[in-house]
């Protein structure tokens, strides 16, 4: 049985005050133990809501991490040691806003995958294809390219400590979500290959829907049967929506 999980992408939003604002109206709310719960701040808010949510059982995550662990020469970057040291236990790794506005490709995605489990980070590794891909038949096959370059890279014993994010990038922050039976064929077709290397790590894993998931949509989409939780970026700047849409996954 995988237990659900949802998880909140703050993206490069909030202020001090904004973000203690946001971490009262969560506190707030009736959040069912049943989920696994996660929050990405900006990392420069990482340390203020890890104070914020002490006592809740909402873990704390980062955005990205640096593909090379440790220390070291890297300007402007964060690494996965770093982010552990503060209390971070999740990392988003390949979320499209990187792939397509900072251009980091499969080969960089892998390697931030990698410098993320070694440094006992957990990834979420984020796949998904754009609408010119979905409109020429190809979403399955690009899905398949991300997934299986991470798996080669890592091996799939990875994926026991790791969960996979289905973001349709057409549905990202567009107010278009992908219909459950869509996105049911991809959540399917992502656990089939994981399969095929290792059935047992692939019936484990969990597999989140991300693309404009709303507190109205989101009881069909887990309903479904690959769908174990979501990723949520613009509705989890939203205590009440993001509270429904965990009490969502919790039924
Ligand atoms: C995201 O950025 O991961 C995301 C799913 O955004 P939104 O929910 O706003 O579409």
């Amino acid at each position: 049985m995988r237990r659900p999980m949802v998880a909140g992408n703050w993206k490069m939003n909030g202020t001090r005050a904004s973000v203690a604002e946001l971490i009262e109206a969560l506190r707030e709310q009736k959040l069912p133990s049943k989920v696994e719960i996660v929050v990405f701040p900006s990392c420069v808010h990482a340390s203020q809501v890890l104070r914020g949510l002490e006592g809740l059982a909402v873990a704390v995550g980062s955005q990205d991490c640096a593909g090379q662990p440790g220390f070291g020469a890297l300007t402007g970057e964060i690494s996965a040691t770093q982010l552990v040291d503060v209390g971070c236990e999740w990392v988003l790794v390949g979320h499209s806003e990187r792939r397509l506005v900072l251009g980091e490709d499969d080969e960089v995605v892998s390697r931030k995958f990698a410098a993320a489990l070694g440094c006992g980070l957990k990834p979420i590794l984020c796949l998904g294809e754009s609408l010119e891909e979905r409109q020429a038949g190809q979403t399955l096959e690009v899905v398949g390219r991300q997934l299986a370059h991470v798996v080669a890279e890592v091996g799939i014993a990875a994926f026991e400590r790791a969960v996979v994010a289905y973001e349709p990038v057409w549905a990202i922050g567009s107010g278009l979500t992908a219909t459950p039976e869509q996105a049911q064929e991809v959540h399917a077709a992502i656990r089939k290959q994981l399969a095929q290397e290792d059935e047992r790590v692939a019936n484990g894993v969990r597999i989140l829907y991300g693309g404009s998931v709303k507190a109205e949509n989101a009881v069909e989409l887990f309903g479904m049967a690959d769908i174990d939780g979501g990723l949520i970026g613009g509705a989890s700047l939203k205590a009440n929506e993001f509270g429904a849409i965990c009490r969502a996954a919790g039924n």
